[in-house]
């Protein structure tokens, strides 16, 4: 038998890769739309949506088919060239935001890594070597690198990993105060998620946005919003930060603009992006024609009316069903988010339960996610059919019931 042909399964994971997952206990092997099939040919409803990627559902068939003409053309050329899906990607992404100008990365931190060595090359340039502060927000995540488990606020994160690089601080989000003690003239940037994602998908105040950014001016400081999790349709708008009407210095993007694919960017002004001149920053597959191909086809999708009213609407939909599932148990504190982005908070007789939830949603072949050990997170497909979604809430009601009756409270 072939190495192809071998048959692989869950417990394989344990033996040949790195233990720094934990995996759920069945492998799924296809999907399409809001479902996806495992290897024994059981039917799971997908409202985790690959944590929040998976833009457009499993297997669009505008995604397949952007991917494969794309793939008969051209796969790579390296950053020595450009190549046409890339130009017409960013020239997409400029007209669609604030930005001028777009970096392209594979992955969250590394769109991130882009928008902080940023920040601290314009500081360095414009005003010297002292202007090196990064602020963040406690509980923020902003991906798994060195630099950015450190700038990430949950220092379970970046513990055991050495010395830590100098220069960041951590406030409590959505508290102005404390970041108007924080930021001072030696501040290059502050980086913010308009929502919080990982840490229980906690939207930013209006007034904490609208403040910050003022302090931010204030100081000649840069304003980032990591848009990694709430960007490309997700709470409603192409971008969080326009339900607030805040613009940023520097956005990141990456999980739904590649749709699966891996794909971030990095987005910024022609003033600041002028700063990383030739030789200052790279990374091999950014650009990469495939990823850019299908970055377009998601682009093109989801920046339309239709698809972002639809977001909204479903959104509440989602939100309201949820209150009315765990109205009778009294489960959950309470449901909040944008859009497509969902958080059910659990209540104070089921705190540290979310995961025993999300467990109990997966025996009734529904796969949820936490954001913590208290909020169990919806991230669905942003063009989710009525009919998964309806099947999705029946499941969860089914898990609800299985859950609460056996809960330890
Ligand atoms: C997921 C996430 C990241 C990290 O993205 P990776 O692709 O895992 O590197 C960064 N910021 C936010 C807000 C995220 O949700």
């Amino acid at each position: 038998m072939s190495i192809q042909e071998a048959q692989v399964s869950r417990a394989d994971f344990d033996q040949v890769m790195v233990p720094n997952y934990a995996p759920a206990g069945f492998v799924p092997v296809r999907g399409a739309g809001s479902r996806l099939w495992d290897q024994s040919g059981r039917e799971l409803i997908d409202l985790s949506g690959g944590i929040a990627v998976n833009s457009l559902g499993h297997c669009h068939p505008a995604l397949v088919d952007a991917l494969t003409q794309q793939a008969n053309k051209l796969w790579h050329v390296s950053n020595v060239f450009t190549n046409e899906p890339a130009l017409r990607l960013a020239r997409k992404l400029t007209e669609a935001t604030f930005a001028d100008r777009v970096f392209f990365s594979n992955s969250g931190a590394e769109a991130n890594e882009a928008a902080l060595k940023l920040v601290r090359k314009v500081a360095s340039d414009r005003f010297g070597a002292q202007k090196y502060e990064i602020i963040s927000a406690l509980n923020s995540f902003h991906g798994r690198t060195v630099f950015t488990v450190n700038v990430g606020g949950q220092p379970k994160y970046s513990e055991g990993f050495g010395p830590r690089p100098e220069g960041i601080s951590h406030v409590p989000f959505n508290d102005l105060a404390a970041m108007e003690a924080a930021i001072s003239e030696r501040t290059c940037a502050v980086i913010l998620e308009p929502i919080q994602g990982e840490s229980g998908v906690l939207p930013a105040d209006q007034a904490y946005l609208e403040g910050v950014r003022a302090l931010c001016d204030k100081y000649d400081a840069l304003l980032v919003f990591d848009e990694v999790q709430s960007g490309m349709g997700r709470s409603g708008k192409l971008f969080a930060h326009e339900l607030y009407g805040v613009i940023p210095d520097v956005m990141s993007i990456a999980k739904s603009l590649g749709g699966g694919f891996p794909i971030s960017a990095m987005l910024t002004t022609e003033e600041y992006a002028k700063h990383l001149a030739v030789g200052t920053h790279g990374t091999t597959f950014g650009g990469n024609p495939l990823a850019c191909a299908v970055g377009e086809a998601v682009l093109d999708i989801i920046n339309t009316p239709q698809v972002l009213d639809g977001v909204t609407a479903q959104g509440e939909y989602l939100r309201e069903r949820l209150r009315a599932i765990g109205e009778p148990y009294n489960l959950f504190e309470l449901v909040r988010g944008k859009g497509l982005l969902v958080g059910a908070v659990m209540s104070a007789a089921y705190k540290g339960q979310a995961g025993a939830l999300m467990a109990a949603a997966e025996r009734e072949g529904l796969l949820v996610l936490v954001a913590g050990p208290d909020v169990i997170r919806f991230a669905p497909s942003l063009v989710i059919d009525k009919t998964d979604l309806d099947e999705g809430l029946a499941r969860f009601a089914r898990a609800v019931d299985a859950f609460v009756s056996q809960a330890q409270v």
